[in-house]
């Protein structure tokens, strides 16, 4: 975040910057008081962060605030509610649970009929490999923390107690547990927190425009990293290397899409060196990127698959993670002779979770859901594109209902603005002053709006936008 410098004539904060309350002091003078929540990803004590915008109420592609006033949602939550916001058959779905059977665990061989069935319809839907197994967490980080546990788990079991290192990619976001953050690539989550753990290795961010060499080629920038790929694993030593794990695109990140040729080259060479592949669908799974998973529109062939977000379309927490044959086999052939596999959550597999998450997933498959993405997804992406020219914005990128726009002078990767400007997050609050929510991560500003957007709403958010822009360029000059 950035704070508010006095001494700046340009300076934004990522607050929520309409309020104009003061802080209040607390009682000893010692700092500044806001609320009673330790909220996530917020500044803090002494920011402007002091005022939160409350949000009370959400209407298909809309939320608002408790004064009443109304958004576009184009986060769609935190890239998850791929419904929107008031979709009755997921209520439904969840009220009949809740009457019925509010919780039941499922350890110890006991379980209930929603967790079972939602296995059987997830596992049916991943088709860019067969999977056979699914594990229910609470969340994408509990999904991702998981994965690690299962992978050593399974080399223990295979008598390679030394491969254990994990390689993940700067730039990425894999979550907010000790692990998950470990995995993410992103400093701030490292920062102050000891992370990331020495198991956890981190290779290049496959950003092509602002990473490639003069002259590079977009198959030629995947090779060279692909080749640092396999020097980082030589330089280890392959038998220390246990799993890769990538977001398709990646989302917290910036929205930053593979260059061609990217996945094809990393996977040949983690599959050279029998390197486990974790796909993290937590954004792309379930129609984002006009595909029903990342992996099939990268032609992505991973060991080992985590999702969580859209799944329940947010309206229940539920995160899982998918297992290939090769190693739940492994997985239940040590476990039957440990006498169980010891890992899992009060709340792996709830059934009110579970209930939501399949009806969300009858919904997506009833209404054609991809197709349904590709179907707005061009109006989407041609119309924040044509905003590419302006003099504020160096790259704008996306593809099917995921887009992010990154600010920097002069067109180039190399021109970064001051941070403590805030363009990007003067560019939120001009959106959330226009009436529309967007996400703000350093100078970028990343969207993924719901599934069930009408073309008129995507039109009303690309002039949303386009205002936000004017008002911005207008600052910035
Ligand atoms: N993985 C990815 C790709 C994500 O984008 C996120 C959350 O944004 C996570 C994992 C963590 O999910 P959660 O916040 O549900 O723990």
């Amino acid at each position: 975040h950035l704070f508010l410098v006095p001494f700046l004539s340009r300076s934004y904060s990522t607050g929520s910057p309409l309020q104009k309350e003061e802080p209040i002091t607390d009682e000893k003078g010692l700092g500044f008081k806001g609320h009673d929540m330790l909220a996530p990803f917020t500044a803090g004590w002494q920011s402007a962060d002091l005022h939160p915008l409350i949000i009370e109420k959400s209407e298909g592609s809309y939320v608002y605030d408790i004064k009443g006033k109304k958004y576009l949602d184009a986060l769609a939550g935190l890239w998850c509610t791929a419904l929107g916001g008031n979709e009755p058959r997921l209520v439904a779905a969840a009220t009949q649970q809740l009457n019925t059977l509010p919780f039941y665990h499922s350890f110890w061989n006991r379980t209930t009929k929603p967790s079972l069935d939602l296995a059987k319809e997830l596992l049916e839907t991943f088709t860019a490999t067969k999977m056979a197994k699914a594990f229910f967490t609470n969340s994408g980080s509990e999904a991702n923390d998981t994965q690690v546990k299962l992978v050593w788990y399974y080399n223990n079991a295979l008598g390679r107690p030394d491969k254990k290192k994990f390689i993940a990619r700067h730039k990425s976001y894999h979550g907010s547990t000790l692990i998950a953050a470990s995995l993410s690539g992103l400093p701030a989550l490292h920062q102050k927190f000891d992370l990331p753990v020495p198991f956890v290795l981190h290779t290049d961010c496959p950003h092509y425009w602002r990473y490639h060499l003069p002259g590079e080629t977009e198959e030629e920038f995947s090779t060279r990293l692909a080749n640092n790929l396999e020097n980082l694993i030589l330089k280890e030593g392959p038998d220390t290397i246990a799993a890769f794990i990538a977001e398709p695109v990646m989302g917290a990140g910036g929205v930053i899409l593979p260059p061609a040729t990217y996945f094809e080259k990393v996977q040949a060479i983690v599959k050279k060196y029998d390197i486990l592949f974790i796909a993290d669908e937590v954004i792309c799974a379930f129609g984002r990127l006009g595909t029903m998973y990342g992996c099939d529109k990268y032609n992505i062939k991973p060991d080992l698959v985590s999702v969580a977000k859209a799944l329940s379309s947010a309206y229940m927490p539920i995160g899982a993670v998918l297992v290939s044959p090769e190693v739940s086999d492994v997985i239940h052939s040590q476990s039957s002779k440990l006498g169980s596999f010891s890992h899992g959550f009060t709340y792996s597999g709830h059934p009110v979770s579970c209930a939501v998450a399949i009806e969300a997933l009858k919904i997506y498959k009833e209404r054609n859901i991809v197709d349904q993405v590709n179907s707005i997804s061009p109006r989407f992406q041609d119309g924040i594109k044509a905003f590419s020219d302006s003099p504020i914005i160096g790259e704008i990128r996306g593809t099917g209902l995921i887009l992010g726009t990154e600010f920097t002078d002069n067109k180039s990767p190399n021109d970064l603005f001051p941070p403590e400007w805030g363009v990007a997050a003067y560019f939120g609050a001009q959106c959330e002053k226009h009436g529309m929510l967007v996400r703000v991560s350093g100078d970028n500003i990343m969207m993924s709006p719901p599934f069930i957007m009408t073309p008129n709403e995507v039109d009303e958010l690309i002039s949303k936008y386009g205002k936000a822009l004017k008002d911005t360029e207008t600052w910035v000059k």
